[in-house]
């Protein structure tokens, strides 16, 4: 799935790498800032050419991940660029504490190897003069160093063990060396959001870009807890074990009147359409509205229902069904073994098996 409203930039390694639209309010404010402190127009395009020198260091550090994560049999999708920093949707992320721990390592280690490079290239050039270190405004005498000091506080910052962040998957993966991997999980989470606190308050003093990440951290680590929480039970079924089998059935050729019509007395998450008999696609309650809306009572089902949802198979785990339903925010999903239709597979019921399983538990 793309990412709304962001700038698709390229796709190297097979990996999307894009801009979020809210990058641009970075540009700005820093533009803003410049202006207020009153600095020239030439000093302006320079702190520009900074920052997103400084947000191509950043890439180099998500594709420091990414490429791990590949290297060690994961998948990842998309590099994307956001004011606070970039995002690796590692879609498949090796499991092993080891493997994991180098995953974390490898964007952090990035840096480091930049400003180590930085450092090699200032050691041979003349030392700036005491002028050009003045930090409130960029040159072209201090870039180099404040470009190497910005890379060594982007290392330090990700080693603080603020979960999800790189260090609080650090943190994460040499604990569950030693423990159940949702115990250390959440060990990490706890730690991560008393980080997340200190970041909010710090942040409200001194940069509202720490408030973000504050409230970034906070609401990630709980996600990611919360998913792997799912993943401990889920991961003990398949998909043919919540198959429905009593779903609603709707030929193609019928109104959406009618189908809204069965809607209100029936318990229903969405039509499963047929073509002479055959499964054709499914009718989800999106799909009558967005018809209603768009063809009125009298359009027919086959003109409004969904056609290419991926099908997925009896045998595959439940936690996978699951974390693609919510990511692709699908609700019904029909289940196929190999051609033939089973049934369909509901998200509600997903949740409502994994809140019963872990109450019996
Ligand atoms: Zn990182």
């Amino acid at each position: 799935m793309k990412p709304k409203f962001s700038l698709n930039l390229g796709k190297p390694f097979g990996i999307r790498v894009s801009v979020h639209w809210t990058f641009s309010l970075l540009i700005v404010w820093i533009v803003f800032i410049s202006l207020n402190r009153g600095l020239e127009f030439n000093q302006i395009l320079m702190h520009l050419f900074f920052v997103l020198t400084l947000f191509a260091c950043v890439v180099l550090h998500e594709f420091g991940h990414s490429l791990t994560a590949i290297k060690l049999g994961g998948k990842v999708q998309s590099i994307t660029l956001l004011p606070i920093g970039g995002i690796a949707n590692i879609t498949e992320m090796p499991e092993d504490p080891k493997d994991e721990f180098w995953v974390s390592a490898a964007g952090p280690l990035v840096n480091v190897v930049i400003a180590g490079l930085l450092w090699l290239y200032l050691s041979l050039t003349p030392a700036p003069s005491f002028d050009e270190i003045e930090y409130g405004t960029i040159t072209a005498g201090n870039f180099p160093i404040l470009l190497m000091t910005a890379n060594l506080f982007i290392v330090a910052f990700n080693l603080i063990p603020a979960f999800p962040l790189d260090g609080g998957r650090l943190f994460r993966s040499i604990l569950s060396m030693n423990m159940s991997r949702l115990k250390a999980t959440r060990i990490a989470k706890d730690i991560g959001q008393v980080f997340a606190f200190l970041f909010i308050f710090a942040g409200l003093f001194f940069n509202p870009f720490l408030v973000i990440i504050g409230f970034f951290v906070l609401l990630g680590a709980k996600a990611e807890y919360e998913m792997m929480t799912y993943k401990e039970i889920l991961d003990n079924y398949t998909v043919g074990d919540l198959v429905k089998t009593d779903y609603e059935v709707l030929d193609e050729n019928k109104t959406l009147a009618e189908a809204a019509e069965k809607l209100t007395h029936i318990y229903n998450r969405g039509f499963v359409v047929t073509s002479g008999g055959e499964y054709a696609g499914l009718l989800t309650k999106n799909d009558l509205i967005k018809g209603l809306n768009t063809h009125g009572k009298e359009g027919i089902v086959k003109d409004v229902m969904s056609r290419d949802i991926e099908p997925y198979s009896p045998g595959m785990k439940l936690f996978d069904a699951y974390k693609n339903m919510h990511k692709n925010r699908q609700d019904i999903v029909p289940v196929m073994d190999s051609r033939e239709f089973k049934g369909i597979i509901d998200l509600e019921s997903i949740n409502e098996f994994f809140l019963i399983k872990k109450a019996l538990k």
